[in-house]
């Protein structure tokens, strides 16, 4: 995955334990040192590296550590800061308030710019319901307009195009097409070169003037290496981009293509390239980019956290109560007052790497908010009722707890049906290790 070269190296660094419970110049010196070849070899740019590395020394030697945590952690949280520092505070979106909105892709050739623009298209029909029009210009790669096209089949976008004919006048035509078809959103694949040369600049500036585009985007290749800064400063220049879309960010890459663009030429990222296939584009989360190029999401925290919360006791005991089929409410409800002392799900959902982004904050809210109503429900039972579910078959006895806890007789259903699917669940992997001729505590 993405960042993982430089996020091991970083790793690895840091795990040379600084144990001590202050940071100080003699114990973090062999640590910044890894952490300087780490970048160095993710071909961050040097100086890039010099002021990462001295930010990270400043504060490690000014800051006092955080009660609760020690010095490796601390130390782990400053170059998390730092990084995400460099490679800015909040995402940034795209302004696509004028209708309609011309969004002008640039790029030098095989940066990936024809299929980052209908990856483009594709994300804001399907996540922010615009109309999109893709519009080709690149008339001087052969195959590239055919490219869009097809492309454009795939995903279900129409493509604008007029041959060979002057750019500058198709994209003019593909302003009117839109306004008159109630497209609201105009990408233009506008032609690459395979360097900088001054009659692609001439010509991108003439599209420039005459569409007034709301964004203008460089997709640069994330494989490149140092070029990238040079390459991004040349068309920042020409055409005062508003952002860089960074691709091929999947694979082996070296993500620290992002780290030296963010710092060295001060404009926002946003959107990264992780993939050949037309969902493979993601806006471009930096504290997101921190946790991966450190390579650990929260894992630490979050382990610490749940450590110090659970008692190991008694999760061995609900186990062996659950394997043995005697697993009840009850032991739901203690379950539930362990998750509750780890902290709120959305917060350990965040810390887990890979789960973060993938699972909504709606739907963890919603998750959240179930297991709350559960505990009230559980809460307005008797213990003999939880012991004893089952004797919840009586309507007498359902009326009191709905009553009581002032919840739906619908949640109070919802608990017993899920309930009742979870144990079913745990006899089911019982049997099946019975049969294999073992318990689940090898006694
Ligand atoms: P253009 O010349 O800039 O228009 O480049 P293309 O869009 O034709 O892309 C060049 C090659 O890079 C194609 O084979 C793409 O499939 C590939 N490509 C583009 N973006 C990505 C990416 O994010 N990851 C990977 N692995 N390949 C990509």
């Amino acid at each position: 995955a993405f960042g993982d070269f430089l996020a091991k190296r970083m790793k690895k660094s840091l795990e040379k334990k600084v144990n001590k419970s202050t940071l100080n110049e003699e114990n973090i010196k062999d640590t910044l040192q890894e952490i300087r070849l780490a970048l160095l070899e993710a071909d961050v740019n040097n100086e890039v590296v010099k002021e990462l590395i001295s930010r990270i020394k400043d504060k490690a030697l000014g800051g006092y550590i955080e009660e609760g945590a020690n010095a490796n952690q601390q130390l782990i949280k400053i170059v998390h800061d730092e990084l995400q520092s460099i490679l800015g505070q909040d995402k940034k979106g795209l302004d696509l308030n004028k209708k309609p909105s011309v969004i002008m892709m640039v790029g030098l050739q095989g940066s990936g710019k024809t299929t980052t623009a209908n990856k483009l298209a594709y994300l804001l029909k399907k996540k922010e319901g615009k109309k999109p029009l893709l519009v080709g210009l690149d008339i001087y790669r052969p195959g590239a307009i055919d490219q869009l096209k097809e492309l454009g089949e795939q995903t279900g976008i129409e493509v604008f195009e007029k041959g060979k004919q002057d750019p500058v006048k198709t994209a003019k035509q593909a302003i009117d097409y839109a306004n008159e078809n109630g497209y609201d959103t105009i990408i233009l694949d506008t032609a690459g070169r395979l360097q900088i040369d001054e009659q692609l600049m001439d010509e991108l500036n003439e599209l420039r003037k005459t569409t007034s585009p709301s964004e203008i985007l460089l997709v640069v290749d994330g494989m490149i290496g140092q070029e990238i800064i040079e390459v991004t400063n040349a068309f920042n220049k020409l055409l005062k981009l508003t952002g860089v879309v960074v691709t091929k960010l999947d694979g082996d890459a070296r993500g620290g293509a992002t780290l030296s663009i963010a710092y060295m030429t001060n404009l926002p990222i946003k959107f990264i390239g992780e993939g050949e296939k037309v969902n493979a584009l993601a806006p471009f989360y930096p504290k997101r980019m921190a946790d991966r190029i450190l390579g650990m999401g929260d894992i630490e925290t979050l382990f610490e956290r749940a450590m110090e919360s659970i008692d190991e006791r008694s999760i061995e005991k609900t186990m062996k109560r659950m394997f043995m089929g005697q697993y009840d409410l009850e032991d739901l409800r203690n379950q539930l007052a362990q998750t509750a002392r780890i902290g709120n799900l959305s917060g350990i959902m965040k810390m887990m790497p890979g789960l973060n982004g993938q699972i909504s904050e709606k739907q963890i809210a919603e998750a959240q908010r179930k297991l709350v109503i559960f505990s009230i429900l559980m809460d307005s039972m008797t213990i003999k009722e939880r012991r004893e579910p089952k004797l919840l078959k009586s309507l007498k006895r359902k009326d009191r707890i709905i009553k009581g806890s002032g919840r739906s007789e619908k949640e109070l259903n919802e608990l017993l049906n899920n309930f009742d699917k979870g144990r079913k669940q745990v006899l089911d992997m019982t049997k099946k290790f019975k049969k294999g001729g073992m318990n689940a505590f090898g006694k």
